[in-house]
């Protein structure tokens, strides 16, 4: 095939590469251990691809690619946008954890993940458990994240609630004109190892937070430790307030919620927010609604691993590192406002320029 008949490939596979950008898809299959696993490798420009495994019962395996596809571009941009030398990658492997885990399959895994020879580097997500990356370490040094007990960073939650504690406050700079959280009527949606931190630093500030978690034994746990307010799980969206933090599941910003929230600002800790991130960007904006990217200000998890990589893990530099999620966030939202585009658009745009740039410093031409 000429390279121009290629070029023009939309469909398919090949097609979805194109269009997101991708260098390369690797799937992964072991018969012995029932395996089947799939590295989506996003980005090399900046280094090397850096993302999670995550272990899913996919329906079919389009869903599954769909997801590793989605996911790993996804790390590209975060890990552009807080200044790391990193890529984006991510891994996908699918099937039932409970049924399907052992010794043999991790380290099939781990194997797999080893014959990339760095180019990627994996780290822990969705039902990986402590155990299953000690069986991944076993076959690779290519990982990142391990728990304290195996000499790594261990959980990286408080980070990424001091960033995402950090992008709120940076928000509020840009939308009242003073960043302090003292009175602020917040709502913290999902409670879990990153919201109960965000809570905590609310707390300590003074701001008046409202919790809703499926969990009540979370929500009581909060509630008496902190005296915050609840609030059920469909009322959140019509509930008065001034941030709407959403920390539990992705997608929450969406046709049926955005014209109920009465907010002024939207920033929290939960992965893919905007459930259409085009669309839903400019309804926030059109809203004039003030949206805190999620991928820029969660970014302290990532933050975390890749000070982990570098060797020498120090959790007050990687806290340290987190606080320039603060000046990163207010440096977008003033863009978004000059180029009268969403924030999220405004990232993006920002995460690809850093990219461009150091690829040619890279390869000089
Ligand atoms: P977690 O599983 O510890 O907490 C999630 C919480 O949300 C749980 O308490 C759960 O009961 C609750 N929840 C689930 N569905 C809900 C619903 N429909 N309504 C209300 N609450 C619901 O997860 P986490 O580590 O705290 O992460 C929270 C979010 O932040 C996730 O979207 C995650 O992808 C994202 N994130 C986490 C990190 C990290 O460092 N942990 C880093 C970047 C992004």
């Amino acid at each position: 095939m000429q390279v121009k008949e290629l070029e023009r490939v939309e469909t398919g596979i090949f097609g979805s590469l194109y269009q997101m950008g991708h260098e390369q898809v690797v799937f992964c299959h072991d018969e012995a251990t029932g395996l089947k696993a799939i590295i989506g490798i996003h980005n090399t420009v900046l280094g090397p691809a850096l993302g999670g495994t995550r272990m899913w019962h996919y329906t079919n395996e389009q869903e599954a690619i769909t997801d590793v596809l989605r996911l790993s571009r996804g790390m590209t941009f975060k890990a552009a946008i807080s200044g790391l030398n990193l890529g984006g990658g991510k891994a996908v492997i699918i099937g039932d954890a409970r049924k399907l885990k052992s010794e043999a399959f991790m380290r099939r895994f781990g194997k797999f993940v080893n014959s990339l020879n760095g180019k990627y580097i994996t780290a822990e997500d969705v039902n990986m458990k402590t155990q299953d990356m000690e069986y991944i370490s076993m076959e690779t040094k290519h990982v990142t994240g391990l728990p304290e007990s195996m000499g790594g960073s261990g959980d990286p939650s408080p980070v990424t609630a001091y960033g995402v504690y950090l992008g709120m406050k940076s928000t509020a700079k840009k939308v009242f004109g003073s960043d302090s959280l003292v009175g602020k009527k917040v709502a913290v949606q999902g409670v879990g190892q990153v919201g109960m931190h965000l809570v905590e630093h609310l707390v300590k500030e003074g701001a008046k937070v409202t919790i809703n978690d499926i969990s009540e034994e979370k929500v009581k746990m909060l509630v008496e430790k902190f005296g915050v307010a609840t609030v059920g799980a469909e009322e959140i969206f019509d509930l008065d307030m001034d941030i709407y933090a959403p920390c539990a599941l992705g997608a929450t910003l969406n046709d049926n919620t955005i014209p109920r929230l009465k907010c002024a600002i939207v920033a929290g800790a939960a992965n893919n927010q905007l459930k259409d991130e085009v669309k839903h960007g400019y309804m926030l904006r059109d809203k004039s609604i003030t949206y805190a990217p999620d991928f820029l200000i969660n970014a302290g998890g990532l933050i975390n691993v890749y000070n982990e990589f570098l060797g020498n893990y120090n959790r007050k530099r990687a806290l340290e590192q987190a606080e320039k999620i603060y000046q990163t966030n207010l440096s977008i939202l003033n863009l978004a406002d000059d180029e009268k585009i969403s924030s999220q658009e405004a990232a993006i745009q920002l995460a690809e320029k850093r990219i461009l740039e150091v690829g040619r410093v890279r390869i000089p031409r």
